[in-house]
């Protein structure tokens, strides 16, 4: 070997298109068409949720959940979520939080970005919302109503990206917050702040099998403020208020980024631990939850 770089090779890379391992199927192919490092084909399989059915919760499917009386006290204003829990999205999901696979940061960010510009249209939208609404039950509009301001007819943005965190023993595990990677990731992109905004009070365990009561109950107090915030964050919403709205008591969207949204009790008791930031902010804090799977 001499060092320079032989020029067949050269030639023949620059000539033929660069194939790469897939990270999903693990074939080689064209990646990133519409998804980086997925083949076109992975891309294509992952089930998009682009007109939610259910306005609070986000859901494809009507949703009983939802019109529960105890959902109305809910503290975070919606969620969205950019596609269904399905058997694709429980597989990547998989590989990226206890395969090793943390390049699906990748992929699942651009998702949250997609369903959060989707998500940024529809609130910016007050008036066809509001005629989407006219054949609402009287149950939903009660609801809608809670989260009127959500619908101004000014535009509608995020103001702070915040996420789930995990437990000590979890992060230890795992070695990362799969939910913090895409948040920072996605904050990035759409040029948003992004702050730890949140801490846990302690190991909580596996969700997965339990019923909403015993979610609830487990969850409860499980997040709080994280400690030592930097006092410049609410020196940046408080500019960020004045600027939206001089004068008036605008609310700071946060928008809270989780992997799954199955009953929302994790974004309630998130959100609830969220809200009580407003006294050392002293703004109304909405949060709105953006998650990459409903189930
Ligand atoms: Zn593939
Ligand atoms: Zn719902």
């Amino acid at each position: 070997m001499n060092g320079f770089p032989n020029p067949s090779a050269t030639l023949r890379r620059l000539l033929s298109p660069r194939l790469d391992t897939c990270l999903a199927c693990g074939r080689p192919a064209l990646l990133g068409a519409s998804l980086p490092l997925l083949c076109r084909r992975c891309a294509a399989l992952v089930p998009w949720i682009t007109e939610p059915r259910c306005l609070v919760c986000g859901r494809a499917q009507g949703c009983p959940d939802c019109l529960r009386p105890d959902a109305a006290r809910r503290a975070f204003t919606l969620n969205r979520s950019a596609a269904l829990y399905d058997k694709t999205m429980r597989e990547w999901i998989a590989a990226y939080k206890y395969g090793g696979q943390e390049l699906f940061a990748e992929p699942f960010s651009l998702m949250l970005e997609q369903a959060y510009r989707r998500m940024r249209s529809e609130l910016s939208a007050r008036s066809e919302a509001d005629s989407a609404h006219a054949d609402r039950t009287v149950i939903e509009k009660r609801l809608l109503s809670r989260f009127r301001h959500a619908f101004r007819s000014d535009a509608w943005s995020a103001d702070c990206v915040t996420w789930v965190p995990v437990s000590a023993e979890r992060l230890e595990e795992r070695g990362f917050n799969q939910a913090e990677r895409m948040a920072r990731r996605l904050a990035k992109h759409m040029r948003l702040p992004a702050h730890e905004l949140l801490a846990r009070t302690r190991h909580t365990g596996k969700q997965s099998f339990k019923t909403r009561a015993q979610r609830l109950h487990n969850l409860n107090g499980a997040f709080c403020p994280a400690p030592n915030l930097d006092p410049r964050i609410f020196k940046e919403w408080d500019l960020i208020g004045r600027t939206k709205q001089p004068g008036g008591s605008f609310p700071i969207r946060i928008l809270l980024i989780d992997d799954i949204y199955t009953t929302g009790t994790t974004a309630a008791v998130c959100a609830s631990a969220l809200q009580r930031l407003e006294e050392r902010s002293g703004r109304p804090v909405s949060v709105y939850s953006l998650t990459l799977a409903r189930s």
